[in-house]
């Protein structure tokens, strides 16, 4: 679950968050939308500690993350946060199973133990046969659900998604999205995805929208 209170951000003389409240429960699925420059992006890298507020509460997993100390906070932000962004972000020089490993070693995990959850996960998101393959050598959409894979690995408590589809086409737009849904209602996998696309954000358990820095209003949760 994260909670946040009163989250404030500014850059120079312009407040782009003025006091953003949110709750995200375990196992939603919740989408992100608001006007280009609302702070959606402001707030997602906030949510994730990849940025710190000017002001507010985070709590993430009851971690008040805002307190920690850097080196303790980066060893959190790997264990408990995934992150998938618009371009994949993968590392050209190693193969799809190495870069879905690389959080589990990060976090110290044996190689042994990593490979195995790495290779089961690529199983799951029916990339098998793709694991020896560079991200070069990877379609746009399944370079997208190879990040998917990397920042599923370590089980985090939620996965925050920039823009994750926009750059595939129709078809990988749908599978990536209906990844979403299934890795929510098979893993209870929490996702927290910032989006243009109207489609997915009505697809989504609860919709926050973000104007004039605020939280304008929020879907009900549907039955
Ligand atoms: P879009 O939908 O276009 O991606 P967004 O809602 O994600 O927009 P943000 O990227 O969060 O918006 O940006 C919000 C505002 O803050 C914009 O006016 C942007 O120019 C500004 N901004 C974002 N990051 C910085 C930064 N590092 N330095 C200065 N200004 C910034």
């Amino acid at each position: 679950m994260i909670v946040a209170e009163g989250i404030t951000k500014s850059f120079g003389n312009l407040q782009v968050l003025k006091g953003i409240n949110l709750t995200i429960n375990q196992g939603e699925v919740v989408s992100i939308v608001g006007p280009s420059g609302a702070g959606k992006t402001t707030l997602l890298q906030i949510l994730g500690t990849l940025d710190k507020p000017d002001g507010g509460r985070l709590l993430i997993h009851d971690t008040d993350v805002l307190h920690l100390s850097e080196q303790k906070l980066s060893a959190f932000r790997n264990q408990n946060i995934g992150f998938v962004f618009q371009f994949h972000q993968l590392l050209p020089e190693f193969t799809a199973l190495e870069n879905v490993m690389i959080p589990a070693l990060i976090a110290n995990e044996k190689a042994s133990a990593a490979e195995k959850r790495a290779k089961e996960i690529l199983s799951f998101l029916k990339l098998s046969d793709r694991m020896s393959h560079k991200p070069a050598e990877l379609s746009g959409g399944e370079k997208q659900r190879v990040a998917v894979a990397r920042a599923l690995i370590n089980h985090p408590q939620v996965i925050l998604a920039d823009e994750p589809s926009g750059s595939l086409d129709t078809r990988n737009k749908e599978e990536l999205h209906a990844l979403f849904f299934e890795l929510r209602d098979q893993m209870n996998q929490t996702f927290v995805i910032v989006t243009h696309d109207e489609q997915l954000a009505s697809q989504t358990d609860r919709t926050i929208h973000i104007r004039d820095g605020v939280v304008s209003e929020e879907a009900s949760i549907k039955e």
